[in-house]
């Protein structure tokens, strides 16, 4: 049997009469790399925000691990699992790249760290937090101020802090917005083994990394799913490809 660790059914969000996202009925299965994409103003930031609740639906359900989130707040939905990344505002730009994974792994353990002697503690803090560095590449930055990394740097340093924070899920806004041609390949990487024994859905324009990295992609147009299926199946779509081209 199909498990699903995010399903939203019957979703839709109107702003002041006009639907944004309508009627949309998505299953993100457990362990998969979802890729959502579609033209500017599909609707893919207005579902991505409903997913995280950062917005509360006009209707509709959204059910993470068979719980119902669509009226709880990101903090809860977060503590749950399920996080949002790839938002550099989350970096502390004067801390090194060290003291910001320290700092997240802190926020994820909370008072629990209250018990243990601080040394102990530190020094489980550590291990960890290299571990995450060595993850996403950037053991050679680890006293680095955060500010002086280059642009795709700060954002894997960015998915470093969120995976501390342990989530069985991650929304990627657009991984690669911004990044050199150089980057791309070891960010994908990265989102590779980020993926391990989680769940990703993600926003992305760049076709190639959709598929080298997707096993599911969702097509949205004006608000609604135009197609649903493998990459080379939504890719071969007519309506898909009139979407694009059509504008
Ligand atoms: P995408 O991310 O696919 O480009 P969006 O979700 O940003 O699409 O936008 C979908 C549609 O909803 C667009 O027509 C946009 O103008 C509209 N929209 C998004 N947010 C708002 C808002 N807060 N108020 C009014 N209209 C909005």
């Amino acid at each position: 049997m199909e498990s699903y660790i995010l399903q939203a059914t019957g979703l839709s969000k109107q702003f002041r009469g006009f639907y944004a996202v309508k009627d949309v009925n998505l299953r993100v299965r457990r362990h998969s790399i979802h890729a959502l994409i579609g033209p500017n103003g599909a609707g893919k930031t207005t579902c991505f925000n409903l997913l995280t609740t950062f917005l509360r639906p006009t209707t509709g359900s959204i059910q993470f691990n068979d719980r119902e989130i669509s009226a709880s707040d990101p903090a809860t939905v977060s503590s749950m699992g399920l996080v949002r990344s790839f938002q550099i505002s989350a970096v502390f730009g004067q801390m090194t790249v060290l003291e910001n994974v320290r700092v997240a792994l802190q926020q994820k353990a909370g008072m629990t760290w209250a018990f243990w002697r601080r040394d102990r503690a530190l020094k489980v803090l550590d291990a960890r937090a290299l571990e995450l560095i060595a993850m996403v590449g950037l053991t050679r930055w680890l006293h680095t101020p955060a500010v002086e990394l280059s642009y795709g740097r700060k954002r894997v340093l960015e998915l470093a802090t969120t995976i501390a924070l342990e989530p069985e899920m991650i929304l990627l806004d657009e991984p690669m917005a911004g990044l050199g041609h150089e980057d791309i390949a070891p960010v994908m990487e990265i989102i590779r083994s980020v993926a391990k024994g989680r769940t990703i859905l993600m926003v992305e324009h760049n076709m190639k990394v959709i598929a080298e990295l997707c096993d599911r992609v969702t097509v949205l147009q004006s608000g609604q799913i135009l197609a649903e299926g493998s990459y080379d199946e939504v890719s071969r779509d007519p309506a898909v490809i009139e979407a694009y081209v059509g504008g």
